[in-house]
């Protein structure tokens, strides 16, 4: 058994018996973007908050646009 797996082992091994893990998994994040925290499942979901999700789909079409 290499390190890794001893290490993998030990993790899967903590998250089925504690419970408190669960806590640490609430639907929270940051954004990728500007760094601000997201509350929303739907922003923590893509990692960004809906104003930087709408700029980067904004230069995601412009940069589509500049290559064709
Ligand atoms: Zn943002």
């Amino acid at each position: 058994m290499t390190e890794k797996e001893k290490l993998l082992g030990a993790e899967q091994s903590s998250e089925s018996t504690t419970g408190n893990s669960l806590a640490d998994r609430r639907p929270t994040g940051k954004c990728i973007r500007c760094g601000r925290r997201l509350t929303r499942p739907s922003s923590v979901d893509r990692r960004m908050g809906p104003v930087c999700a709408a700029k980067a789909m904004a230069e995601l079409a412009e940069c589509g646009a500049n290559a064709s």
